[in-house]
């Protein structure tokens, strides 16, 4: 089986190699292709504006000055000889749980890898206070890694679709086992903009800073990794409101 794997934190980002050694317990054709600089919160961008450049490090594994979406059409074009059977994106360094979804670049790595018709997983540690200071924030990815994958290698996926997991910041062995859950909310409408003044004088922005409103709603992927366990779950790429087309429909004279 070969494996591509990549992330959003940068080719340099501890939770890579994390990647890398999860991938390394199902192949040893694991091919590495990944952003040179950290793109969290890049979502789906694709770079048109200016060239983006592919630098190889060793057999196998390079890097992109670009978004996770460049560096997974790249691998796929240009880096690997014949397309990967399995795109794993991440481990990235934080949540990516209800709708931080859209805003995330190690998602939309997958989604890159879907839309190709490559089955494609993304992963994240989420971290607390506690778990950032207490040593390995990755311990939980580590140790359950593997295991939520393993389920997904012969698992039907329909077309256009990808699986988003993500580890509660939990040592290995408090994690209490997983849970395939709907996507739930966060409410990034009520998110802060801290502001500031540069050495110039300038105003500036910035986003990000504050943790983000959300209801624990039951069976969500918030609720999973409130639980202290590891959240699976199924995304589509259709994002047509279905239940809606008719009803709208009706308010258009044709
Ligand atoms: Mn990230």
């Amino acid at each position: 089986m070969k494996i591509l794997v990549t992330n959003d934190d940068g080719y340099h980002a501890p939770g890579l190699t994390v990647l890398e050694e999860i991938a390394a317990q199902f192949s040893d054709d694991v091919w590495v292709c990944a952003p040179s600089e950290e793109q969290s919160g890049a979502g789906h961008s694709l770079t048109l504006n200016h060239p983006v450049r592919l630098q190889k490090y060793a057999e196998r594994r390079f890097a992109v000055t670009g978004t996770p979406t460049d560096s997974v059409m790249l691998a796929l074009r240009e880096v690997m000889d014949t397309p990967p059977d399995l795109i794993l994106s991440g481990v990235n360094r934080g949540a990516n749980l209800g709708d931080d979804i859209t805003y995330s670049g190690t998602v939309s790595a997958a989604i890159e890898g879907a839309l190709a018709g490559i089955r494609s997983i993304a992963l994240s540690q989420v971290y607390s206070r506690a778990s950032r200071e207490g040593g390995d924030l990755f311990a939980a990815a580590r140790e359950w890694g593997a295991k939520a994958v393993a389920p997904l290698l012969d698992a039907p996926f329909a077309g256009r679709s990808l699986v988003n997991v993500n580890f509660p910041p939990l040592a290995g062995d408090a994690v209490k086992g997983t849970r395939v859950v709907r996507q739930g909310f966060h409410d990034y409408s009520r998110g802060s903009v801290v502001e500031g003044t540069d050495p110039r004088g300038h105003r500036y922005f910035w986003f990000g800073l504050h943790a983000i409103e959300h209801t624990l709603d039951h069976g969500t992927d918030l609720e999973a990794i409130d639980d202290g366990f590891v959240a699976v779950t199924p995304l589509q790429l259709d994002l047509t409101h279905h239940s809606s087309l008719g009803s709208m429909a009706e308010r258009y004279e044709n």
